[in-house]
Formats: C-alpha cells, structure tokens, sequence
C-alpha cells in the first residue's frame, strides 16, 4: 500500500520493524558484543568491518529478508511476541463485540485462514471491478475512485491532512499526487539498462495479474498493461522527482477550491468535497500542481475504457495481499523477488502480524506496551534526551561560524523540542471498526476506511499534539518540524538500541546517536527552514545561512562519492538530511557521554577497549547491516537514507573525536583529510 504522505516526516528509519525485549544481560559491564567484531580488520580503514564483520560473516541474510543485523533479528524475532498477543486475543471467544480484543484478535484470525481466503480467489474484488465496468461516463468513474481513495487505494491523487507549513497549529487538507506502481518517476525515464529493465518487468507483471483476474492472456491483458505503462509514465514526467520532494517550498502551494477547479476542471470537485465531508472553503495545500494539471489532460484526453483500466490495476495492485495465493506470489515475485531481492516470503503469521500492526496499529500497540514496556525504560530515555538537548545547545553555542542572532534563534528552537515516548498518551478509538472473523479483504476494508477517516477529520481543526506518526511496537523513531517533535516508539528502547543493562557508553552510541540524530534533523537542510513554532519561515541571518548551506554541501559530496557498485553511488542531495543527522548525531551523542561522566570515576575499560572506543562500537554495532545488492539499489534511488556501511563510515570518518578514540593515523580510511572533512553541527 502507498499513502501520501508529508515528505517533512523524517525518520531513522529501518523499515518499520519490530524490536524485541530481552533483558537477560546481568552483568553490570554488559556492552559491546565482542563476538561481532572483525579482529582481522582495522578499525581505522574499515570500522564498519571491524565492528560487525564477524557476525555478518556467520549470519546470512534469510531468503524473507532484504536486509540482517542483530537489530533486524531482534525485530523479527519480536513478532512472536506479537503473535502470541494475537493468538491469545484470537482464541477468547468471551471477547466483547468492539473491544480491541475482539478486533484484532478476529483480524488475526480471519488473515490466518489461509484456505478461505484461497477459497474466494479474487471474488472480493469483483463488485469493485463491476462498478468500474457499469460506469458511462467520468462522473461515475469518479465516484468509484472516491470510494478507492476511502480504503487508502491513493491513485492517482489522494487528499489527506498535512499541518500548515504557515500556522502549524492548523490542519490543513493536502491534495498530494501518487499514481505510479513503480517506485518513484527516474524508473519510468531514466535510459538506464537496470531502469529499461524495471519497466520491462513491470508491464509483465500487471499483465500477469490481470490475467489472474480473467483477462485473456495473450491480447488483452498485455495491452492493458501497455496502457497503463503509458498513462503512468506521462503522470511520471510531471511529478517531482526524490530530491526537490525534500524541498519544503517545492510543495507549498496555498490553493482555495476554485483555483483548483481552474487547475483541474475536468474533476467534479463539488461532488469529492461532498464526499469527504469538506466544506469547499477549507485550507488546502496541493503539492504538485503540475501533476495535477497532467491529470486533467489526461482525464480528458485518454479514453474512459483506459481510465477503468487503470482504476482495476491500482485497486488490484493495492489489495494483492488481501487475496488469494496467486495474487499474493505474484505481487511478491515483482515487488519482493525482482525488486528487493528476497527469495521467500515471510510466513503468512509473520505478514498477519504486519498488516494487524498496519491498520490497527494502536489497538495491537496499547496490549503490547501492556505486556512489554517497561516504565524505567521511558525514565532512562527522558534522561538521556535531556542531556542530549543540553549537549546540542552547547555545541550550536561554540560554533564559530553563526552569529549570536541566529544562536538565540536556535535556542529558542532547541527550548521548545518536543520527546514523546513508549507511546500515545491517549490511544485511538477503535470500538466502531467492523471486523469479522470470515473474511479477511473485508477486514483489510475496514481498517482502511478507519486510518483514511482517521486523518481526515483532523482536517480543518487545530492541530491535536498527542498523536502519534508511528505505532508503539514500530522499533524506529522520527522528528516533525512542523510539531518540533522527536518520537521515540517503545519498539526502539529495547536491546540492541537501548539496553537497561548496558553500561552508558553503549546506550550513547546506540540510542544515544538515534536521539541525537533526530535532535539533528531539527537543524538538517529540511529541519533548518522551520522556526521554533515549526513554521516555514527563515530565522537565519544571511552570512550564517551561507555558512550552513557550504558546511551541508561537504555533506553532500562526501555521499555522492560512495558507491554500491561501479557506476551506481548515493545521491548527496537525496540523503543529505540524513546525513547530517548521523553526523550531527554522533557528535552530540559524544559530548553527552563526555559530560555524563564529568566529576565520576572514569569507567573501566572493558576487553581492553576505552569508554570512548565502547562508544563508537556501538554505533557501528547497532547501524551496520548486511544488504541485498538489489535493496540497495532500490535505497540509492528512492530512499533519502544511506545504506548502513556508509552510516556507520561516513560521519565517524569526519569527527576528530573518532580519530582520538582510536588513536587513527592522519592518512588513515577512517580520517577524512583535513579539506575534505565536513562539520555542521
Ligand atoms: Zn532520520
């Protein structure tokens, strides 16, 4: 499923998965993994080798996954958990009708009725295709695809909240453009063979589906297939590419309804208000009016029979997984095999547990942190971001560069951060949502329409603070500069992230730099254009803003030059957030250990390595993973972070506190030449 979604939401970001919870470590000096490290290798020209070679070279990748470390391990493993939660909740019969027992437990059950859900076949999705079929004219087609846009099938638009870049305590309705079923427009227009290849693969796999949908194999599906390539192509050339999505001005774009109505009058938008229960004269942002443009013409121009086309692959595209087997291999053999590069599927319970997580995230979320979260973790935590809080302020302090003007600025941005953790103070209202035990798609509807009207009567009301972007087992984090939040789900304070048992030096590098991180992207190159109220608004003097954007720039074509293989290398300008997230994050992270210590004993050293060294293993402990060839190309292209390797060797290789600790010669891999070293925070 894709949603629009706000491209200001910057995350850590590990794929959404799950941490597990073990606190079976006993001994005080509890740290670094000696058995991971690499002792062939030198951690002055290879850290990240060093670091975690050995257990990358003892545990491949399992064929279900695109990526493996002991993080991604501890995610999957605490699926289980999850999965006992489930199955519990699924066998209590005595469950009261809407209690979030009842409803995920008979949303996991229904998803683990495999047969019945074979049995159906794609039988739940023809009363969708019939509406499609019986429609005469636009007007109807339209009414179908409003009712795709309320069960999350956003194609080729969607409208959703966003806060107001310009009054962020006002929630605005985004109109945001989507449309495309490859992953981002570069793989509809660049000539390159890996890109030809893709679209190549791509037409015969919606010809494939449609087949399994009762198109007729040698004609009609694969023209169908070339028609949707070619709709989705011309809606590629208008859309944004990766790069200018991370530019905030690039979608603000302030539109009352009747400048939309000029933009696309081909759309009854007096009848999609209506259906979304809007009042014409709400805020609205459209991101892309451009695309939208596109879609007008090509509303107009391409023939109804196209546009039911389309319409059924994206409905289908949408709901493979709800379907039955054949659906689901064959969606996998593109997005999961092709793509990413996994060779199996993950067992239907595991994927049972995702979608649970998916659409009723916090029903499933509120049981877990029950069981799970412990209170200390959440204490621990607020202490280590103030002292991360703290560390930042002095640093933005000492920089040389900024003015003092600029630094009250910052200051005030620094005293208004917002931490949330563990998980939402107040949980979401799941009592309304219809779920029964027989049939799954039905179930997967219900979910759907229950996150889209979720977000959609936020729409046109102040800003409420307490929600959450992300669920309570989701072993990630993120920072909203519009809220001026760092979010920190209780599936990220678990081992290896963050371990109640694991003396400070570890809990710096690992968590300590993922606080940092998201501190960071507070005063990143998105992060920077947002004020202390998180308004888009400039609160730099011009010198200093010039000194910041040259200092990002050394960022930027540091990452430009890391390559996955010859010709193939990160995008600076995609992954420049995230850099400087990293780097300013382990710094940061640094300088809070180093005052956490101030006036106590230093600690010992453990296994022969320094508190500082401790430090920095654990960074390269906790980010390093072990990746498929084809997941990273996939990351290089669409994702604005970089892979794991040049995470943990990219910002260690610029700090002087790095090459201290390991006492690194100055010609060294890991010590970037005094000209070449970027600093920003
Ligand atoms: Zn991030």
């Amino acid at each position: 499923m894709r949603r629009v979604t706000t491209p200001w939401f910057v995350c850590l970001c590990f794929g959404f998965l799950f941490s597990q919870i073990s606190f079976s470590q006993t001994s005080s000096q509890h740290g670094i993994d000696l058995t991971d490290l690499d002792r062939k290798a030198d951690p002055c020209t290879d850290f990240y080798e060093f670091t975690n070679g050995s257990w990358r070279a003892h545990n491949p990748i399992p064929a279900s996954m695109t990526r493996w470390s002991k993080r991604w391990a501890a995610g999957e493993s605490s699926k289980d958990k999850l999965k006992e939660i489930l199955e519990t909740a699924a066998a209590d019969k005595s469950a009261a009708k809407g209690s979030k027992e009842q409803i995920i437990g008979d949303y996991y059950g229904a998803c683990m009725d495999e047969s019945r859900v074979n049995a159906r076949g794609m039988e739940p999705v023809k009363p969708w295709f019939a509406r499609i079929d019986a429609a005469r004219d636009t007007a109807d087609l339209q009414k179908v695809m409003e009712d795709m846009h309320d069960i999350l099938v956003a194609d080729p638009f969607a409208l959703g909240s966003q806060q107001d870049p310009h009054k962020p305590s006002w929630v605005l309705a985004d109109i945001g453009a989507n449309g495309l079923g490859l992953p981002d427009r570069d793989y509809y227009l660049k000539p390159e063979a890996r890109f030809k290849e893709a679209r190549e693969k791509y037409v015969l796999h919606i010809a494939a589906m449609f087949k399994l949908a009762g198109w007729d194999e040698k004609t009609s599906a694969a023209a169908a297939a070339e028609t949707i390539m070619g709709m989705e192509t011309k809606l590629a050339e208008a859309s944004l590419d990766n790069v200018t999505l991370r530019d905030p001005a690039a979608t603000d774009h302030n539109t009352t309804f009747a400048q939309l109505q000029a933009m696309a009058p081909h759309i009854d938008w007096a009848e999609y208000f209506k259906h979304k229960q809007l009042p014409q004269d709400v805020d609205m942002n459209v991101d892309q009016p451009k695309f939208m443009q596109e879609l007008d013409r090509q509303i107009h121009a391409d023939s109804l029979a196209d546009w039911k086309v389309y319409l059924k692959w994206h409905l289908l595209h949408s709901t493979a997984s709800s379907l039955s087997a054949a659906f689901v291999e064959e969606d996998f053999a593109f997005y999961g095999k092709y793509l990413s590069g996994t060779t199996e599927m993950k067992p239907r319970w595991k994927r049972c547990v995702e979608s649970t997580d998916q659409y009723l995230g916090e029903a499933l979320g509120q049981k877990y942190v029950e069981k799970y979260f412990p209170p200390e973790a959440k204490a621990r935590m607020q202490e280590m971001v103030r002292n991360l809080l703290a560390a930042m302020r002095d640093d933005i302090l000492s920089r040389p560069w900024m003015s003092d003007d600029t630094k009250e600025k910052a200051m005030a941005k620094i005293a208004t951060f917002n931490p949330k953790i563990g998980y939402p103070d107040k949980w979401k209202d799941y009592s309304q949502v219809q779920i029964r035990r027989d049939g799954f798609f039905e179930d997967v509807i219900a979910g759907r329409k229950f996150v889209e009207q979720d977000d959609r009567l936020t729409i046109g009301k102040p800003v409420d603070r307490g929600r959450w972007g992300m669920t309570p087992p989701t072993s990630d984090a993120y920072y909203n500069p519009l809220l001026n939040e760092i979010v920190f789900p209780a599936g990220i304070l678990q081992p290896p992230a963050f371990d109640m048992r694991a003396v400070d030096a570890v809990n710096y590098g690992a968590i300590g730099v993922v606080i940092g991180h998201e501190i960071s992207h507070g005063f990143d190159d998105q992060g920077a254009q947002f004020d202390y109220l998180g308004r888009l608004r400039n609160w730099w003097t011009d010198a200093d803003l010039k000194q910041f954007q040259a200092r990002a720039a050394c960022v930027a074509d540091q990452f430009d030059n890391y390559f996955i293989e010859p010709g193939v290398h990160h995008n600076g300008k995609l992954v420049l957030g995230e850099s400087i997230g990293d780097l300013g994050g382990a710094k940061v992270a640094f300088l809070a250990y180093e005052k956490s210590l101030q006036g106590k004993p230093r600690p010992a050293d453990i296994d022969g390595f320094t508190p500082e060294e401790q430090f920095y293993i654990a960074w390269g402990q906790f980010r390093g993973d072990e990746i498929r060839i084809e997941a990273q190309r996939l990351m290089i292209q669409t994702d604005p972070h970089p892979i794991a390797k040049y995470r943990v060797i990219g910002p260690l290789s610029n700090l002087p506190d790095f090459e201290k600790a390991w006492s690194c010669k100055a010609d060294s891999a890991m010590v970037r030449a005094e000209g070449n070293r970027c600093e920003v925070w």
